[in-house]
Formats: C-alpha cells, sequence, structure tokens
C-alpha cells in the first residue's frame, strides 16, 4: 500500500494512493496508522471509496511532525565515503561502525514543497538521495534476525545539507537542520510490497542532469545491520525514519564543487517509490 498525507479541503489527510488518485481517510494520521501497526493496514486495505484527483502539490511530507529527530547515517556508500574524503584532502576510510547523526524535525518538509534558500546563512546547498526507513514498532536490542519486521515501511528522503555550516561547525547537526532541509515522501511504500529494499536504483537529478545514481544494494551497513546498531541499548519508537545514507555523487564532491542555487529543481528518485521534487528558492 502507498500512504500519504496531503491537504484535503486545506486539512491535512492520511490517504491511499491508488491508480493515479488519492483515497481520503480524514481523521486519521499517518503515526497512527503506524502505531496501529497490522489491524491499521488491514481495514485501511478494505476501504473501497472512490480516489479524489491527486495533485503533487497538496502531498505532504508522510510524517508531517515526527516525535524524533531523523536519525540519519553518514558515509554508508563506498563511492561515497571515497569521493567525501578525497573533496576533504584526507584518507579513504571505509567505517567499521555506522556514523549516525540526527536531522532537527524543523527540516521535515514536503515531497514538492521549496528547499529554502538564504545566502545569508548558507551558500552551499548541496542534495543528497536517500532511501528512508519507517520504523513501525517500539524495540530496543532489536536482533538483525527481526529487524525487518519492525520495518513499516520506506519513503524517500533528501538529506539537503549546508556543507559550509556541516564542515565550519564541526559536528554534522546545524549543518543538517535548517529549516526544511528534509524533503521526504511522496508516500511511504508498505514493507509488503518492497521485499528487497537492497535491490532499488537511487538517482537523483539536478534540472534533469543525473547526479546521482547508484543502488540501494551498494549500502555498507544494510538495514538490518543498521536496525541492530541503532537500537541497541536505545529505543526505537513507531515512526521514527532512519535516513539510509547517500551514494556518491553530491555537489561538494565534484570537481568544480557544485552547490544549489535558486530556481534550481533537484529530483531524488528510487525504483519502486517514486520521485520527490523539489525547487530551490
Ligand atoms: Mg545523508
Amino acid at each position: 500500500m502507498r500512504l500519504a498525507t496531503f491537504l484535503y479541503h486545506n486539512t491535512p489527510s492520511l490517504g491511499i494512493v491508488r491508480d493515479n488518485g488519492i483515497v481520503p481517510v480524514p481523521g486519521l494520521s499517518m503515526l497512527d496508522v503506524i502505531a496501529a501497526g497490522e489491524t491499521a493496514l488491514a481495514d485501511l486495505s478494505k476501504i473501497e471509496r472512490s480516489p479524489v484527483p491527486l495533485v503533487p502539490e497538496h502531498l505532504l511530507a508522510p510524517i508531517p511532525e515526527p516525535r524524533r529527530n531523523i536519525m540519519c547515517l553518514g558515509l554508508n556508500y563506498v563511492e561515497h565515503a571515497k569521493e567525501s574524503a578525497q573533496a576533504r584532502g584526507r584518507e579513504a576510510k571505509i567505517p567499521t561502525h555506522p556514523l549516525f547523526f540526527t536531522k532537527a524535525t524543523n527540516t521535515v518538509n514536503g515531497p514538492y514543497a521549496s528547499i529554502l534558500f538564504d545566502a545569508a546563512v548558507s551558500t552551499q546547498i548541496d542534495w543528497e538521495a536517500e532511501l528512508g526507513v519507517v520504523i513501525g514498532q517500539r524495540g530496543k536490542n532489536i536482533p538483525q534476525t527481526e529487524a525487518m519486521s519492525y520495518v513499516f515501511g520506506y519513503t524517500i528522503v533528501n538529506d539537503v545539507s549546508a556543507r559550509d555550516l556541516q564542515f565550519n561547525h564541526g559536528q554534522f547537526f546545524k549543518g543538517k537542520s535548517l529549516d526544511g532541509a528534509c524533503p521526504m515522501g511522496p508516500w511511504i511504500v508498505t514493507a509488503d510490497e518492497i521485499p528487497d529494499p537492497h535491490a532499488l536504483a537511487i538517482r537523483c537529478r539536478v534540472n534533469g542532469v543525473t547526479k546521482q545514481e547508484a543502488n540501494t544494494g551498494m549500502m555498507i551497513f544494510k538495514i538490518p545491520a543498521i536496525i541492530e546498531m541503532l537500537s541497541r541499548g536505545m529505543t526505537l519508537e513507531a515512526g521514527d525514519v532512519i535516513a539510509t545514507g547517500t551514494p556518491s555523487g553530491v555537489g561538494f564532491a565534484r570537481t568544480p564543487p557544485e552547490f544549489l542555487q535558486p530556481g534550481d529543481v533537484v529530483e531524488c528518485e528510487i525504483e519502486e517509490i517514486g520521485v520527490i521534487r523539489n525547487r530551490v528558492g
């Protein structure tokens, strides 16, 4: 099932995406559905109302107000770890443990909304297409063998990054947490529809030019390992979103470096999920 949050009569509403339309389910939020789990999904699948037209601009982030920060991995693709090191004149080290950081909840942005640009804040806004994993139930010390049963579904995340802030402040949080710096969506595809999340083409285009092109199978730490390590001694909650890292082809590591400018259009696309498209400025 494809579950979205969208503006229906100007009010955020859950919707089931079907046949190029969307069936509104007012009065229920995505977090409600995730918390209720299988029962809620079974109930939703029985709804037979006709869809209304899907207006892309009416789609919001699938979880518009997450309870906790977006949890992220850095350097989870070998080629991206290499290009990052090279761009910074460092020796490439492939991580032996996942590099975790978070993006604040103020970053959450719609799949077709604008990416804010303020040259007084940052002039090095960069793109990072990523597979987002939505956690479906609370868990701690989750073993890899059980980890996939904790996944509610998948979405697309653009981990928009202000490189000047990211590097100047010596820690990822600030450079990753500008308002609107986490476009997500266009919906959540439930886990049952993607039996192998490590076999999906992942791409990013800027103004129609392909900048990133890889496959989620190239992740260094796969989803079961990520969930095992992240949940060790740290409770994961239903509705948590984990951005699993970006492949190579980001702007700051290119020669010469490239950054987003007002008017640019960034598209992040993942096979079997869809595409998010955000204009800068
Ligand atoms: Mg990232």
